[in-house]
C-alpha cells in the first residue's frame, strides 16, 4: 500500500530552482521547501505527491505541515487516484488553418483584439520618446501634426471586431481628437491626454459624450481641482519620475501614478519603490483561475494592440507592421503566431523568471521589464 499527499483544487504548487511553494489562494496560507526530493516527487499539474516509505524528517515536515494548514490530505492506495490535469488547455486551431491556408485565419483573428490604443499628435509632451512613449502609452513628441495612414478607414472596420470592450485615444485634446470621438458614440471610449490648461474643455466633452471616460497626464507641479465634478469618469495619473512626484496627490481619490524610467541609475529611488517582495506576492488576490491563466499569457498585454500615428501597430513594445503598408489581418497573423509575442511573454517564459517557484504569483511581466531598463520588478 502507497502513501499518497493530495492538494486541495484551490491549492496551486508553484516549482522552480530556488524551491517550491504550495500555496492556498483562498487563505493565501502556504508552505515552502528547498528539499529536491520533495520537488521530484511532487506532480505540480496534478496537485499530488507520492509519499515514501522511507521515514525522511524533512518529507515528514512539508507532509505534516501541509495537513495542518489544510492545502492537502493524505491517503493511503493500491494505485495512484486519478485526479484531472489542473492546467490550462487551450483549444485553437490557429496552426491548423495556417497549415491550410493563410487567408482562413482571418475569419476568427479580430475575436482575439479586445482593446485598441489610437495614437493621435502630441505636441505637449516633449520627454516622450519611442521608450516613454511606450511606458506612458502616449503618442511620441512632434511638433507638427502626425497622422500619416488612414485613420478613418480603420474606424469603418471597428464593427467586424467581435470582442472590442475598449478604444483608447490618446494624445493632445485638439480638433482631430474631438472629430474622432464623434465617430466612436457606439464605443466605450478612454482618452489619455496631457492635463495641461485644459478642464473646460475636458468637462464640456464629458458633458456631450456619454461613453467617454478621461485619464488626465499630469506633471508633478500641475494641480487639477476642476474635475472633481466627473470624478467617476476621471482618473488623473501623475507622470513620476521620483518618489517625491505624488507627494501632491497624496490622500486623493482616482489616481493612478504612471512611472517613467529612462535612467535606471539616476532614478534608483523610484526603482526601489515599484519593487515587489515577498509580502506583496503572496498577499496579492489570485484565484486559481487567474494563475492558470498567467501561466500562459501576459493578462496586461493580451488582446491590447496600438497604432501609432504612423500607422504601425504594435503589442507593448513589439512592432508588427504597418497599416499604411499592409492590411491589418497579414499584420494580426503574425502577433498571433509569434511565440514571442508580448501577449504570451507570462512570467515562466521570461528568462528571469522561468525557474523562480513563485512564477504565476507575481504580476504579469512589465514594459519596463521588456524594454530592459529594469531589469527585476522584486527584491527576491
Ligand atoms: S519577479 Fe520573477 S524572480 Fe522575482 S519573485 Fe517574481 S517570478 Fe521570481
Amino acid at each position: 500500500m502507497k502513501s499518497y499527499l493530495i492538494f486541495y483544487p484551490h491549492c496551486y504548487i508553484g516549482k522552480g530552482g530556488n524551491g517550491l511553494i504550495a500555496f492556498d489562494t483562498i487563505a493565501r496560507k502556504f508552505v515552502m521547501t528547498t528539499y529536491t526530493n520533495v520537488l521530484k516527487s511532487i506532480d505540480a499539474n496534478k496537485n499530488i505527491m507520492e509519499i515514501p516509505t522511507i521515514e525522511n524528517e524533512q518529507y515528514n515536515d512539508f507532509v505534516q505541515e501541509c495537513i495542518t494548514d489544510n492545502l492537502a490530505y493524505k491517503i493511503d492506495a493500491n494505485v495512484m487516484p486519478f485526479l484531472p490535469q489542473n492546467d490550462l488547455h487551450v483549444i485553437s486551431s490557429y496552426s491548423k488553418t495556417g497549415e491550410l491556408h493563410n487567408k482562413m485565419e482571418g475569419y476568427f483573428l479580430l475575436d482575439n483584439v479586445l482593446s485598441i490604443s489610437l495614437y493621435l499628435n502630441n505636441k505637449t509632451l516633449d520627454f516622450v520618446d519611442e521608450t516613454v512613449s511606450q511606458q506612458i502609452e502616449y503618442p511620441c513628441y512632434c511638433k507638427n501634426s502626425q497622422i500619416e495612414w488612414n485613420i478613418d478607414g480603420f474606424l469603418k472596420t471597428l464593427d467586424g471586431f467581435p470582442n472590442l470592450r475598449e478604444i483608447k485615444i490618446c494624445g493632445d485634446m485638439d480638433e482631430t481628437l474631438e472629430n474622432m470621438l464623434k465617430k466612436l458614440t457606439c464605443y466605450s471610449v478612454t482618452i489619455r491626454t496631457a492635463g495641461h490648461n485644459l478642464p473646460k474643455r475636458i468637462a464640456t466633452n464629458l458633458r456631450c459624450h456619454n461613453n467617454v471616460k478621461f485619464e488626465i497626464l499630469l506633471l508633478s507641479d500641475e494641480n487639477w481641482e476642476d474635475a472633481l465634478d466627473y470624478e467617476h469618469r476621471v482618473v488623473l495619473s501623475p507622470i513620476v519620475f521620483k518618489p517625491s512626484d505624488v507627494s501632491n496627490f497624496a490622500g486623493k481619490r482616482n489616481i493612478v501614478p504612471i512611472p517613467v524610467i529612462i535612467d535606471a541609475n539616476k532614478q534608483s529611488s523610484l526603482i526601489q519603490e515599484m519593487l515587489i517582495d515577498f509580502s506583496d506576492i503572496v498577499n496579492a488576490h489570485n484565484s486559481m483561475d487567474n494563475i492558470k491563466i498567467k501561466g500562459q499569457y501576459n493578462t496586461t498585454y493580451y488582446g491590447h494592440i496600438t497604432i501609432s500615428t504612423d500607422g504601425t501597430l504594435q503589442c507593448a513594445n513589439k512592432k508588427y507592421g504597418s497599416l499604411k503598408v499592409s492590411n491589418l489581418i497579414d499584420i494580426l497573423n503574425k502577433c498571433v503566431h509569434d511565440e514571442q509575442s508580448p501577449w504570451f511573454l507570462s512570467r515562466n517564459k521570461f528568462a528571469r523568471c522561468s525557474k523562480c517557484m513563485f512564477a504565476s504569483l507575481c504580476p504579469d511581466v512589465t514594459i519596463y521589464e521588456q524594454q530592459g531598463v529594469m531589469d527585476k520588478i522584486c527584491t527576491l
